[in-house]
């Protein structure tokens, strides 16, 4: 049996396999292919043809870490500077919500104005004005009690990028106050607080290697989480990083088909990043195994100012125009994006 063929019928391979197997699949067509139709197979066994949909509210960039390779990292001084109000995030909801979307992500850089009693305050509205919609945040790292308050207050989920599972890698792209236990830590206390937790990783990020996107895997088999968000490294030009490659296209494609593999009822978003790195590259994504598009819906007047690296897509754009625009990418590999909430099959 090949290591594809073992990957399949296993769902699970040993850190050492799974090097063994990206080396091969990156060099090999065929085994490329074996790996999205299995990938393409499970995803429509559990969730059928449709695509989620999240409507994504970057909602501040400000933020007190210096995370290398970010262009909102506080170390970036010529970042222009913005927040929404708190009315300005529930007139986002009330259009995202005209235009279909159940589910609103919360996203921002971690910024001390939102004290935790702000966010559950904010997270408390939604929640009132929206019933029928799941509330996603993913405000970074924060304690147990912030955890558990903005739980209580009506938050469902909570996306949560542990970035590399690799110490050594880990410790190159963050500055020495930021830990990969203490990321790992709050995706523990976030799952055992009953959130939908997803994680996830850069794919290229500046010295990653193959042992390490293993490490990763071994990971995410490991946590189980309803949700894994991978999308190529894109350098950003106010950053240490500005003169790197980006992650592959491919590379991520590969990924997201060994991730939906690995597990099966995961939500697997095709991200903006690998749109931005291919004009195609969300369709390829889906045509590989994701089965989530995360479109924006932040105010037009902000959303180049949520600048993470260059070139980001899908910041001219009106939030209905993007809708429209991704289901028209969506229909064209077969797929249908639907206005459900749109919950993880992933049982914890
Ligand atoms: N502050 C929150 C956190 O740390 O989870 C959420 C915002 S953070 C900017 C969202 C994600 O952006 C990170 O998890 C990271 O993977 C991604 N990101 C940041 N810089 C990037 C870059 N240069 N290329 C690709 N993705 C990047």
């Amino acid at each position: 049996m090949s290591i594809a063929e073992k990957f399949i019928k296993n769902n699970n391979l040993t850190k050492e396999e799974f090097i063994e197997l990206i080396r091969f699949a990156e060099q090999d067509d065929a085994i490329r292919q074996m790996l999205a139709d299995e990938a393409v197979r499970l995803r429509k066994e559990h969730y059928g043809l449709d695509v989620y949909t999240r409507g994504l509210i970057e909602f501040t960039n400000y933020c007190k870490n210096d995370c290398y390779y970010c262009g909102i990292r506080r170390g970036n001084r010529n970042a222009e500077r913005y927040r929404l109000t708190k009315e300005e995030i529930l007139s986002c909801c009330e259009e995202g919500h005209k235009l279909g979307f159940r589910t609103f992500v919360l996203q921002g850089g971690e910024d001390p104005y939102f004290t935790d009693e702000r966010m559950a305050d904010i997270v408390r509205a939604i929640r009132a004005g929206y019933p029928d919609c799941a509330i996603t945040l993913s405000v970074g790292e924060h304690s147990y009690e912030s955890y558990k308050l903005w739980k209580e207050a009506g938050a469902d989920r909570y996306l949560l990028r542990h970035e590399t599972a690799s110490e050594e890698l880990y410790s190159t792209l963050h500055p020495k106050e930021m830990s990969l236990a203490e990321r790992k830590q709050c995706l523990y206390n976030l799952r055992e607080l009953g959130y939908q937790v997803g994680a996830g990783f850069m794919v290229g990020s500046p010295g990653q290697r193959l042992e390490d996107i293993a490490e990763d895997l071994v990971f995410l088999k490991e946590l189980n989480p309803h949700m894994v968000g991978i999308g190529p490294f894109i350098p950003h030009h106010e950053t240490r990083y500005a003169g790197e490659p980006a992650g592959s296209v491919k590379q991520t494609i590969l990924l997201l088909s060994m991730i939906r593999i690995l597990l099966p009822k995961v939500l697997l978003p095709a991200t903006t990043a690998l749109g931005t790195m291919d004009p195609l590259g969300r369709e390829k994504g889906l045509a590989a195994g994701a089965n989530v598009v995360m479109p924006n819906l932040s105010p037009v007047k902000n959303r180049k100012q949520y600048e993470l690296y260059d070139n980001k897509i899908c910041t001219g754009e009106e939030a209905a125009e993007c809708r429209g625009c991704l289901a028209r990418r969506v229909a064209s590999v077969g797929y249908r994006l639907v206005s459900a909430r749109g919950d993880s099959m992933v049982q914890q």
